[in-house]
């Protein structure tokens, strides 16, 4: 019986998986792990999960969707690895089972496994994250950033330019990141704080492993870079290129647009 916090994404229960049904494996079947979705989730970043498990079987795929828990064996299989935003004491809580899974999530990395991080995941998947209390959380070292908490945070919308095109979401950290020499940033910022309001980067991206800041969900209003987390996911899984289908995303351009012009002007 799965433990009634767990959330369901795209009907079916999270602690389980449903692999498709013979003959109807689509295109192929698509893993995404969800990693502490109760304790990382506190931004609705689990939103994440669930527009990437409708846009990959938009496309053809079929999602199988497995929530990662502390305490818990890894999916032994994992194409798309996604954690959200925590509490520093969340960070705290997952911190022994992070570790744990260290080589196995440093091994997808390096394979080519895409992944998105978001916020205290992304903090964790840097070198260290200093708590304003001055507590030091290692990280997995898969981004080479470090951050340092403040007392203030930094609070509200962004617009940023990546390589995915303008992004748009939403920030609350305490958290000040700076990237190691030759970490590239997932974008700049145009409107916004970003890593820590001083150099312009935010995020990173290493390979196919993107840090960023931003809640939002980030993913639904941005789908450019959902697709791309997406496609690298694909080509994982199938060992052939990504084939994408035609998707009307005319809801989301409106919802990025409104942001990009309210912000810009
Ligand atoms: N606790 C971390 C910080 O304050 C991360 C916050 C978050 O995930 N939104 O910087």
């Amino acid at each position: 019986m799965s433990d009634p916090r767990d959330v369901t994404i795209l009907g079916e229960p999270a602690t389980s998986h449903r692999p498709a049904d013979p003959g109807h494996e689509g295109k192929g079947e698509i893993h995404l792990v969800h990693m502490y979705p109760r304790e990382m989730s506190i931004y609705g970043d689990l939103g994440n999960t669930r527009c990437l498990a409708a846009r990959v079987r938009r496309h053809g795929y079929v999602p199988v969707v497995h929530q990662h828990h502390p305490g818990q064996p890894f999916p032994e299989t994992a194409h798309l690895v996604v954690g959200g935003g925590g509490q520093d004491s969340g960070q705290a809580k997952v911190e022994e089972d992070l570790e744990r899974h260290a080589d196995r999530l440093r091994g997808l990395a390096a394979d080519g496994a895409a992944m998105l991080m978001v916020c205290g995941m992304y903090q964790l998947f840097g070198n260290a994250f200093v708590t304003v209390e001055g507590q030091t959380l290692p990280g997995l070292g898969i981004l080479d950033v470090t951050t340092q908490g403040n007392a203030t945070r930094m609070i509200g919308p962004v617009v940023l330019s990546t390589d995915f095109g303008d992004v748009v979401g939403y920030e609350n950290h305490s958290g000040s990141t700076t990237l190691g020499a030759g970490q590239t940033p997932f974008g700049r910022v145009r409107h916004g704080s970003g890593n820590n309001r001083s150099d312009g980067t935010e995020g990173a991206v290493s390979g196919h492993v993107v840090g960023s800041y931003l809640h939002g969900p980030i993913l639904p209003a941005n789908p450019r870079l959902a697709d791309a987390l997406i496609g690298w996911a694909a080509e994982q899984a199938t060992g052939r290129d990504f084939q994408p289908a035609e998707l009307d995303d005319e809801v989301a351009r409106q919802a990025h647009a409104r942001q990009v012009s309210r912000l810009l002007g």
